[in-house]
């Protein structure tokens, strides 16, 4: 099984995991201090609300290079990454907003960890053996993003690591039947920002009955670090010669089907707006899963994304076998950022490192069963550049 099979490759990588978790556990107002006034790098810890009566922070990632990446523990959503682009000009290349309002109001999952099962599960059913769970159908009529209040709404417990290079490690428990899905599960995501400007995302969960995992991060990014402009001169490159086709409820037919002659082959780089337009859905845009082309289950280079304007260059690093390229299709200017600008539809893209959507009910995809005694491990890596 696929995530068997990830956990026994990339064990070494667990026990790094683990220790950094280890030593998470005491440091956070000390780090917290210290990081205030006298140091550049590492983490520093401002208050940011409160939700359900929990006090909710925001936590400012520093790295050497001096690129900014804050996130905060309410759903563990990375509200801006700040690096600055070919002439030394600093922006956020990720839509977000200044303050915990602005994620109140519920926008689409900007820049938050999505689970249980992130993406569609259709007419929010599965079955695990003989029992049927039944899910919040919360998008048409299928499950989105693991329901009502799914991961991306929920106070995380936060701990910063005394290392290197700023690390935050986030926890969460979701109750047996949370939003209907079986099993206590102990979720925990690690985000590290390294001095080479990649920010990292490392999943573990682990589970005490038979249960659907799949977790990914909800960032929508746009190189220019100005959400006034489009991301359809942006180009992409995504290494998959498939991708899964959708029906009008965008949940995967069960077909692979070949990328080539398509508007969806990014093989060769290619301008996200020059085919948009011909790959159909409504509204049009990309919404699609690629099927990555890789050699093993490793954490491997899978897309890669450029922006002339600006000079900068985005590589997408993982271990899943899948990508969502979402382009922001349902963005219709109607939700405003801290500074009064609309986000409007193609403002910002998705790269949400995953499964393939609706994998409960599609044998022929790799599984997303998670068993007690079993650990999941996911890596993504986002990596930053100017040329
Ligand atoms: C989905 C889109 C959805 C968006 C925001 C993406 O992962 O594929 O269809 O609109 O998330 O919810």
């Amino acid at each position: 099984m696929f995530i068997k099979s990830l956990v026994s490759q990339l064990g070494l990588i667990m026990i790094t995991a683990m220790a950094v978790t280890a030593c998470n556990n005491s440091t956070e107002e000390k780090k917290t201090e210290n990081n205030t006034d006298s140091m550049k790098t590492g983490i520093k810890r401002s208050d940011f609300g409160t939700v359900d009566g929990k006090p909710v922070y925001l936590y400012t990632l520093t790295n050497a290079k001096g690129d900014e990446v804050k996130i905060t523990n309410y759903g563990g959503i990375v509200t801006s990454w700040i690096s600055p682009d070919k002439n030394g000009k600093r922006s956020s290349i990720v839509l977000g907003f200044d303050s915990l309002s602005g994620y109140l109001a519920k926008p689409p999952y900007f820049g938050a960890i999505v689970g249980r099962y992130g993406n569609r599960i259709a007419k929010g059913r599965f079955k695990i053996g003989d029992s049927t769970y039944s899910l919040a159908v919360n998008n048409g009529s299928n499950h989105l993003h693991g329901g009502l209040k799914g991961f991306d709404k929920q106070v995380w417990e936060a701990t910063v690591a005394n290392d290197s290079v700023p690390v935050l490690s986030l926890s969460y428990l979701s109750k047996d039947m949370e939003e209907g899905y079986p099993g206590n599960l102990k979720v925990n995501v690690v985000y590290t920002l390294t001095d080479d400007d990649a920010l990292q995302i490392e999943y573990t969960a682990e589970t005490d009955k038979p249960t659907v995992l799949n977790l990914t991060n909800h960032s929508y990014f746009n190189l220019t670090g100005d959400h006034r402009n489009t991301i359809l001169d942006h180009k992409m490159m995504i290494k998959a010669d498939y991708y899964t086709p959708v029906d009008t409820g965008l949940i995967p037919t069960g077909e692979l089907k070949a990328v080539k002659g398509t508007p969806f082959d990014f093989n060769t780089p290619e301008k996200i707006g020059t085919r948009i337009a011909q790959t159909g859905g409504n509204p049009v845009g990309y919404d699609h899963n690629y099927a990555l082309k890789r050699s093993d289950n490793s954490l491997q280079e899978v897309v890669t994304v450029t922006d002339s304007l600006s000079g900068r260059k985005l590589e997408l690093f993982t271990t899943e076998p899948g990508v969502q390229f979402y382009t922001g299709n349902f963005l219709d200017g109607s939700i405003k950022g801290s500074d009064g600008v609309p986000f409007n539809k193609n403002t910002g893209f998705c790269l949400e490192t995953q499964h393939f959507p609706d994998s409960p009910n599609q044998p022929k995809f790799p599984s997303v069963l998670l068993k007690p005694g079993e650990k999941f491990h996911s890596i993504t890596k986002y990596k930053l550049s100017t040329e």
